[in-house]
């Protein structure tokens, strides 16, 4: 839709193909309904970094189309923009309904025929360079290709793969795509007892063997079957490669902000406090209510022991629970429940200056569907919407012009 919006702006006349009923679909569930339309990170290089050895690349689309220009592009068009914590730039009502609405507006104001429902079967070749696309619907011609077909997360949004198909049967490289960012899986079957409950202000460790490997400050939650939030979809992508290694374990450290002997003294005085009570009321000052009854099961305290006979022992167990939780990871969800796909058509085999194929002269490529994945916090749509910028008017100068600028 970016993509398509800028070519036409920038003169070309723009025909947009898409398989579903409407345009935009996966917008809707980014950002648990509220789309983080970008990151507040002013410095390109910076910005870059979170994209590991394939950052370097993505220079030319952020110089061209970066953060404060997304942020002024909604903005003019009337949709006031909030910055919130870890700089996430979300839409100020909170509606990832009004950036699907905008964009397809912007695709009205930018002259941009729209087909939805139409689903391209194939690129067909002719020589050097891509003659048409086929759909159900006919044939369709144009001067120039730009492929937008996303990753492979959650199918259900139009995401079937199709874009890394065809480059690959036009000899482009395709690395393997994968899952990325997704909630980790534990052996632990208590999860699903506590999993209304947001975790904020904790810190999760990632272990293997005794060594820790990453950790991480934030919010965490517990699922039917394991734990999501942001800090476990980010410490995900590490987790799907260790386990290749052998086991991993997480750690979760409930009070991160105060070291276990401070801590234990916490303890002490709490038991203190309430030492003629059953140590199953001696929890409400420490902990959220909806986990007491977790800890007092893990902790194997009996609950109706009075808090002056808690042994020594049995306080030493309590404090491990709070500040060193051991999680067993049993795995990482799968392209079903990830938020962006790993992997894609490889940086090497595209001119990232403008986003045009190497191998294919009038063929060019942005988004999820080329090989870049970004942390959370709105680094991978801003990636889309800087690649899917340049990729629009490095092709609509083509067409005019027969040369990008
Ligand atoms: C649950 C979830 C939450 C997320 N939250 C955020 C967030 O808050 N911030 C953030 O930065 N990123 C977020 N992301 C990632 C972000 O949504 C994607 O990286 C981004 O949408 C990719 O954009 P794209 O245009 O490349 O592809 P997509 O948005 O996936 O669009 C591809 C389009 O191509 C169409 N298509 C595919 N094949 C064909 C075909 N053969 N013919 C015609 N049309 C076709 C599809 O129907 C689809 O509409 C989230 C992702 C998920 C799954």
């Amino acid at each position: 839709m970016f993509a398509a919006g800028h070519a036409s702006l920038a003169g070309a006349r723009v025909l947009l193909l898409e398989k579903n009923r409407r345009c935009g679909a996966k917008i809707l569930i980014t950002g648990k309904g509220r789309c983080n339309v970008t990151n507040n990170e002013p410095d390109v290089r910076k910005f870059s970094g979170h994209f590991g050895s394939g950052g370097k690349a993505l220079l030319t689309a952020l110089y061209a189309h970066g953060v404060q220009d997304i942020i002024d592009f909604f903005t003019r068009r009337g949709l006031p923009l909030t910055v919130e914590r870890g700089e996430r730039v979300f839409p100020t009502r909170g509606d990832a309904r009004d950036v699907q609405k905008l964009l397809e507006s912007f695709l009205v104001e930018a002259g941009v025929a729209v087909r939805c429902s139409c689903e391209v079967r194939r690129l067909v070749r002719d020589g050097s360079s891509i003659a048409a696309v086929e759909t159900p619907s006919g044939i369709f011609r144009g001067r120039c290709v730009l492929v937008t077909t996303g990753g492979l997360s959650y199918r259900e949004t139009g995401c079937t793969g199709d874009g890394y198909r065809w480059a690959r049967e036009l000899g482009h490289e395709v690395v393997e795509p994968e899952p990325a960012l997704t909630a980790i899986r534990l052996a632990e079957t208590w999860t699903g007892e506590v999993s209304d409950l947001n975790l904020r202000n904790v810190e999760l460790r990632l272990m293997q063997e005794g060594k820790l490997l990453e950790q991480r400050f934030g919010e965490v939650f517990f699922t039917r079957n394991g734990i999501g939030g942001p800090i476990v979809l980010d410490l995900s992508n590490r987790t799907r490669l260790a386990l290749k290694d052998g086991g991993v374990s997480l750690v979760l450290d409930l009070k991160p902000a105060v070291d276990p002997s401070l801590f234990d003294k916490r303890l002490q005085r709490e038991l203190t406090a309430h030492a003629n009570k059953d140590f199953r009321n001696a929890l409400g000052g420490l902990l959220p209510k909806a986990l007491i009854p977790l800890f007092i099961k893990l902790s194997e305290i009996d609950p109706e022991k009075k808090c002056h006979s808690v042994t020594r022992e049995e306080r030493l167990r309590l404090l491990k629970l709070f500040k060193e939780l051991r999680l067993q990871v049993t795995g990482c969800d799968g392209f079903g429940k990830a938020i962006i796909t790993r992997g894609g058509i490889d940086l090497k085999q595209i001119d990232m200056r403008t986003m045009r194929s190497k191998l294919v002269d009038n063929l060019y490529f942005a988004g999820e569907v080329l090989d870049l994945d970004g942390p959370t916090g709105g680094f991978n749509l801003q990636v889309c919407w800087s690649t899917g910028y340049l990729a629009g008017v490095s092709a609509a100068a083509r067409v005019q012009d027969g040369t990008e600028k």
